[in-house]
C-alpha cells in the first residue's frame, strides 16, 4: 500500500541492486536476471556483439507485487542511470530526434514461458523522433510505418487495446487509398493511420498515447511485471509446476535495424538439428526483416545456411560464435540475431529444445567431444525423450494437413504415448471379435471397466470420453502399452447408436480415426505413423541407458501378467517381475466360467469346512450318545454339501494345470530373475455378472420361460451374488481375507506356483518364485496364511523330490501394516508397496470415485499439490513408506523391499524411492527404459544435493 513502508525498508529497498547493465550479469544469474537477461549478460561477457542493454531483476518484480504494483523505491533510479550508461556508450539519446536511440523491452522469467508480455520494439518512437528515425534510415515511409506499427504494438501490450481496434481503421485506411496490402501505403497515408491510432488510444482509453519516450518506458516495465501474473500465464505456470513466486525480469536493450535493406536481415537458429540431433547448424534467415518476421511467417525465410552465399562474413562470423556459445554453455543453443547493414548482433541464447532422438544423439556426442561427462548425458535426457523414442508417432507432416482441413475432433487427456490409427469400435466385444481377426480398431468408450480389458488387447489404441490419468482405462492401456486418450470431454459417446458425438459432428461405428496419445489429439480419418526403430537398432539411446545403468542404485522391476510381457520387460533391461497379478488369468474368456463355478461353490464348500471342524471337535469331548448323534450331523452335513465340494475342488483341480503352465511360461521368461506372484486380490464378484444384469435376466425369463433350466441356473446365481454383496467392496471380503476364508483357492495357486518352479528346475531353470500376499493389516493376517502355505510349498517340493529357492512376502498397502511393519518384517522376507491402495486407504480415497468426482478441482484449486495417484504424495504417504521402511529393515537388515504400485514408473516419485533406499521399482514393461533413466537421474541428484 502507497505510503505504509517504514523508513528502514525504504533505505533497504534504495539499496538493493535493482538494475544490473548486461556486462555486470553472467550466465550463472539466471534466477535474478531471467534466461534471457543471464544470456545476454554472459553474451556481453564473451565480447560478443550485443545490442548495450540493462536487466531489471526478478526480484524488482516480486518487490513490485508486494508494494501494491509500484516499482520498488529506488528501481526507477537504478534504470534512468543505466540508460545513461547505454547513451554514452552508443552515443545516441531516449528521445532524441537528431540522435535517435531506441530500445526494445523484452520480458524475461528464468524459466521461457509463453503466456508472459509480448517484446515491444522501437520504443522511443513519437511525433518528432520518426523524423529522425527517417533520416537514420534515408526512408520516410519505412519511418512512418515504424511509427504506426509501435502504437499499434505498444497499445495492444502496454494498453491493453484490443487489436482489432487498430486493425479496422488500419482496413479503413487501406480501402480509402485503395491499397490492397499494408505495403502498398505511402509515407502520407501511413501518417493519417498514425492519427487515427492515437484517437483509438484515446477513445480506448481515455488518455492520450504517450509521446514522452520516459513515460513509454515507465508503463512498459509496469506492463511487464503485470503479465507476470497474467492469466495465461499463471495457467502456464500450473501445468507446468513452475513457482509463482520467481517473478520475470524486465530486459531494456538497444534497437537494431533488421530492415534497412539487402544487407540486413534477422534469424533464428539452433546450433545442431533439433529433430535429429546431426551437429549442423539449422535455422532460418530472412533478408531486410526485423523481429519476429521470421516466425510469423510472412514471407517465406532461407535456410540458415544461404546466409554463406549471401552474406559471406557475417556467416563466418555467427558460425564462430555459435560454437563458442555451444563451448560455453555445454549444451545446444537456440539463438535469434540480427544484421544491421552487414553488422552481426546477437540478441538471445537459450538452451535448445530437442526431440528424443535428438537428445540421445546429442549426449552422446557431446561426451565424445569431450564437452560433457557421461553423469551430464544421462541428466540431459529427459525421461519423456525416452517414451518418444519408443512409441509409434504420427507422420509430423500428415498430422499437419489433418488438422489444416479441419479433422482434428477434440483433444483430451494424453494417458498413453503413442500414435493409433483404426475403425471407432464402441463395445469390447466387437473391438476383441475384429482385432483378433487382425482389423485395426481403436476401442471408444464414455469409460472402461474390467469388462473391457479382453477389448482393450486387440486394439491399437483407447479412447475414452471420461477418466483421467489413472482412471481404468489410462492404466490398462499404460501397462499394455498401448496408445489411449481419456477424458475427451467433448465427445458423447451414444453406446445404443453405436457412434460419439462432437457438436454437431457424428462418428459412427468402423469409420476410421487417429488419437494420439502424447498429445490427447483425436483426428478423424487416418493420419499415417511412423513405427519407432527397435531398442537394439537405437545405438545412441542403448548407450545414454548403459551409462544410466551404471550410476543407478535402485534396480528395475517391471509388473507383468503374462509371459510375453514378461519377456518385453526383460528386453527392455527389467531385473525381475515385481508384480505377476493372478486375476488377470482367471479373467481370460475360456477360464472365466471355470472361475465362476469355483466361487459359486466356494461358500458352500467354506461352511462345510467350518462345520465339520466344528463337530469333530465337540465330539472329541463329548460322551458317547452325544457321539452318535453328532456323529449323525457330520454325515448329513456331509451328504448335503458334498456336490458343492465336489463342484469346487473339480473348478480348482481345472484352474491348477492352467495355473500351473501360466507361472511355468513367466518364470521361465524370467529365468534367473526373482518373480514376484501375488495371490487372488479381487473380490470375487468381480468374476461374475453384475447384480443389476441378472436382476432384469432372471425378471424377463420368469416372464418368457418360467419353467426353463436357464431360469433355475440364473436365479441361483443370482442368489450366490446377492449373498457376495458388499456395501464396500474395496474394503471387503478381498486380498489376505479371501485367502483365510477360502484356503482352497490360496492353496491352489501356491500349488501351481511351486509345481511350475520344480518342473523347471529339473529341465534345468533357474525359477525363482516370491510369492506375494496381498491386503496385510495385521501380523496375524500373513503369520496364519503363510503357515497354511508354507506347508503346502514344502509338501510340492517333497513330492516332487526337489528343492527350489522361493520367498514369502507380503504387499504393504493398508496404513496399519506401514504402521507395523517391524512385527511384519518377522514373518515376511520381502515387502512390496502397493502404493495405489495405499494411497487410496491413506487419504480415504476412492480412486475410481475421486478421478470422476472432485480429484480434478482439488488439483486445480490446489487443495492439493498434484494427484496423488499419479506422484506419490511424499509427506503423507511417504511417512508411511519410511517408517516401514525402517522398521522392516530394523527387524530384518536384508528385507527385500520394493514398490509395485503405478508410481513405481513416475520419474518423480522414483527419486523418492531411490531417496528412502527401496532396493527396486516395478513399472508397465514399456516404462522400463524410462525408469532405469530416472533412477540414475534420481541417483545423480541426490549425490549433488545437500540432503
Ligand atoms: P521472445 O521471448 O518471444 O523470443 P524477444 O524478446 O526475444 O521475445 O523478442 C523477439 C524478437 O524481437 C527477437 O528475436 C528480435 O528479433 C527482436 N528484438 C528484440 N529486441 C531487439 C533489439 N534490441 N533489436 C532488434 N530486434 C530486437
Ligand atoms: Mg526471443
Ligand atoms: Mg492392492
Amino acid at each position: 500500500m502507497a505510503g505504509t513502508s517504514t523508513a528502514a525498508q525504504r533505505a533497504a529497498a534504495t539499496t538493493t541492486k535493482w538494475v544490473y547493465l548486461f556486462e555486470e550479469g553472467s550466465a550463472s544469474m539466471r534466477a535474478l536476471l531471467g534466461g534471457k537477461g543471464a544470456g545476454c549478460a554472459e553474451m556481453t561477457r564473451a565480447g560478443l556483439p550485443v545490442p548495450p542493454g540493462f536487466t531489471i531483476t526478478t526480484e524488482a518484480c516480486n518487490a513490485y507485487y508486494t508494494s501494491d504494483k509500484r516499482f520498488p523505491d529506488g528501481m526507477w533510479e537504478q534504470a534512468l542511470d543505466a540508460l545513461r550508461v547505454i547513451e554514452q556508450k552508443t552515443g545516441k539519446r531516449l528521445g532524441d530526434a537528431s540522435n535517435l536511440l531506441l530500445v526494445s523491452v523484452r520480458s524475461g522469467a528464468q524459466f521461457s514461458m509463453p503466456g508472459m508480455m509480448d517484446t515491444v520494439l522501437n520504443l522511443g518512437l513519437n511525433d518528432e523522433t520518426v523524423v529522425g528515425l527517417a533520416r537514420l534510415t534515408q526512408n520516410e515511409r519505412f519511418a512512418q510505418d515504424a511509427y504506426r506499427r509501435f502504437i499499434q504494438m505498444y497499445g495492444r501490450i502496454v494498453m491493453g487495446i484490443e487489436g482489432r481496434a487498430f486493425e479496422d481503421e488500419l482496413d479503413k485506411a487501406k480501402e480509402r487509398h485503395s491499397a490492397a496490402a499494408d505495403t502498398d501505403l505511402a509515407a502520407d497515408a501511413l501518417q493519417d493511420v498514425v492519427k487515427t491510432f492515437k484517437q483509438v488510444v484515446r477513445r480506448e482509453t481515455g488518455s492520450d498515447f504517450p509521446t514522452d519516450p520516459m513515460k513509454q518506458l515507465e508503463l512498459a516495465i509496469g506492463a511487464v511485471f503485470s503479465s507476470w501474473m497474467g492469466e495465461r500465464a499463471v495457467v502456464y505456470r500450473d501445468a507446468n509446476k513452475i513457482p509463482h513466486n520467481l517473478g520475470t525480469a524486465v530486459n531494456v536493450q538497444t534497437m537494431v535495424f533488421g530492415n534497412m535493406g539487402d544487407d540486413s536481415g534477422t534469424g533464428v537458429a539452433f546450433t545442431r538439428n533439433p529433430e535429429t540431433g546431426e551437429r549442423a547448424l539449422y535455422g532460418d534467415f530472412l533478408i531486410n526483416a526485423q523481429g519476429e518476421d521470421v516466425v510469423a511467417g510472412i514471407r517465406t525465410p532461407m535456410p540458415i545456411t544461404e546466409l554463406e552465399r549471401i552474406l559471406p562474413a557475417v556467416y563466418k562470423e555467427f558460425t564462430e560464435i555459435t560454437s563458442r556459445l555451444e563451448r560455453t554453455y555445454r549444451d545446444v543453443q537456440d539463438v535469434e540475431f540480427t544484421v544491421e547493414r552487414g553488422k552481426l548482433f546477437m540478441l538471445q541464447t537459450r538452451t535448445g529444445q530437442r526431440s528424443g532422438f535428438a537428445a540421445v544423439r546429442i549426449a552422446s556426442d557431446m561426451v565424445d567431444e569431450g564437452l560433457v561427462t557421461p553423469d551430464e548425458a544421462v541428466q540431459r535426457v529427459q525421461p519423456d525423450h525416452v517414451v518418444q523414442l519408443l512409441m509409434s508417432r504420427f507422420n509430423p507432416a500428415a498430422k499437419e494437413t489433418a488438422i489444416r482441413e479441419g479433422r482434428l475432433l477434440t483433444t483430451g487427456i494424453s494417458a498413453s504415448p503413442g500414435a493409433a490409427v483404426g475403425r471407432a469400435v464402441f463395445d469390447a466385444d466387437r473391438a476383441d471379435e475384429l482385432g483378433t481377426a487382425g482389423e485395426k480398431v481403436v476401442l471408444v468408450r464414455p469409460e472402461t471397466s474390467p469388462d473391457d480389458v479382453h477389448g482393450m488387447i486387440p486394439a491399437q489404441g483407447v479412447l475414452t470420453s471420461r477418466g483421467g490419468k489413472t482412471s481404468h482405462a489410462s492404466v490398462v492401456a499404460r501397462g499394455m502399452g498401448k496408445p489411449a486418450v481419456v477424458g475427451a470431454e467433448t465427445i458423447v459417446v451414444d453406446l445404443k447408436a453405436r457412434a460419439m458425438r462432437v457438436g454437431d459432428r457424428v462418428i459412427n461405428e468402423d469409420e476410421i480415426i487417429s488419437i494420439d496419445g502424447a498429445t490427447g489429439e483425436v483426428f478423424v480419418g487416418e493420419i499415417p505413423t511412423i513405427p519407432p526403430p527397435p531398442i537394439e537398432e537405437q545405438a545412441e539411446l542403448l548407450r545414454v541407458l548403459e551409462w544410466a545403468d551404471e550410476r543407478r542404485r535402485l534396480q528395475v522391476w517391471a509388473n507383468a501378467d503374462n509371459p510375453g510381457d514378461a519377456q518385453k520387460a526383460r528386453e527392455l533391461g527389467a531385473q525381475g517381475v515385481g508384480l505377476c497379478r493372478t486375476e488377470h488369468m482367471f479373467m481370460e474368456e475360456e477360464r472365466l466360467p471355470v472361475v465362476q463355478q469355483m466361487i459359486l461353490a466356494a461358500p458352500k464348500a467354506n461352511r462345510l469346512r467350518v462345520d465339520t471342524e466344528r463337530l469333530k471337535k465337540e465330539m472329541v469331548e463329548a460322551h458317547q450318545a452325544k457321539r452318535t448323534e453328532l456323529e449323525a450331523q457330520l454325515r448329513d452335513i456331509e451328504e448335503q454339501m458334498a456336490p458343492a465340494r465336489a463342484d469346487y475342488e473339480e473348478a480348482l483341480g481345472k484352474l491348477l494345470p492352467m495355473q500351473r503352465e501360466d507361472f511355468k511360461g513367466i518364470l521361465r521368461a524370467m529365468e534367473g530373475l526373482p518373480v514376484v506372484i501375488r495371490l487372488l486380490d479381487p473380490p470375487l464378484h468381480e468374476f461374475l455378472p453384475r447384480h443389476e444384469d441378472l436382476l432384469l435376466e432372471v425378471a424377463e425369463l420368469r416372464r418368457t420361460a418360467p419353467e426353463s433350466s436357464e431360469l433355475a441356473e440364473k436365479a441361483d446365481l443370482l442368489t450366490a451374488v446377492e449373498a457376495m454383496r458388499e456395501a464396500n467392496p474395496m474394503l471387503g471380503l478381498r486380498g489376505c481375507r479371501l485367502g483365510l476364508m477360502y484356503p482352497g483357492i490360496n492353496e491352489m495357486q501356491v500349488r501351481a506356483i511351486m509345481e511350475a518352479a520344480c518342473a523347471l528346475k529339473r529341465e534345468g531353470v533357474d525359477a525363482r518364485p516370491e510369492i506375494m500376499i496381498p491386503l496385510i493389516g495385521h501380523v496375524n493376517e500373513l503369520n496364519r496364511v503363510r503357515g497354511q502355505l508354507e506347508q503346502t510349498a514344502k509338501k510340492v517340493m517333497a513330492e516332487q523330490s526337489i528343492q527350489v529357492d522361493y520367498k514369502f512376502g507380503t504387499m504393504i498397502e493398508v496404513p496399519r501394516a506401514a504402521l507395523t511393519a517391524g512385527e511384519i518384517a518377522e514373518t515376511a522376507e520381502f515387502f512390496s508397496f502397493g502404493t495405489n491402495d495405499l494411497t487410496q486407504m491413506t487419504f480415504a480415497f476412492s480412486r475410481d470415485d475421486a478421478e470422476g468426482k472432485f480429484l480434478k478441482r482439488y488439483t486445480e484449486e490446489k487443495i492439493l499439490p498434484a494427484n496423488p495417484f499419479e506422484t506419490v504424495d511424499r509427506i503423507g504417504v511417504g511417512r508411511l513408506i519410511r517408517i516401514a521402511v525402517e522398521e522392516g529393515r530394523q527387524r530384518k537388515p536384508d528385507l527385500e523391499i520394493g514398490v509395485c504400485g503405478e508410481h513405481g514408473g513416475d520419474p518423480a516419485s522414483i527419486e523418492f524411492f531411490n531417496e528412502v533406499g527401496l532396493d527396486y521399482v516395478s513399472c508397465s514393461p514399456p516404462g522400463v527404459p524410462v525408469a532405469r533413466l530416472a533412477a540414475a537421474q534420481a541417483q545423480l541428484a541426490g549425490a549433488y544435493s545437500t540432503k
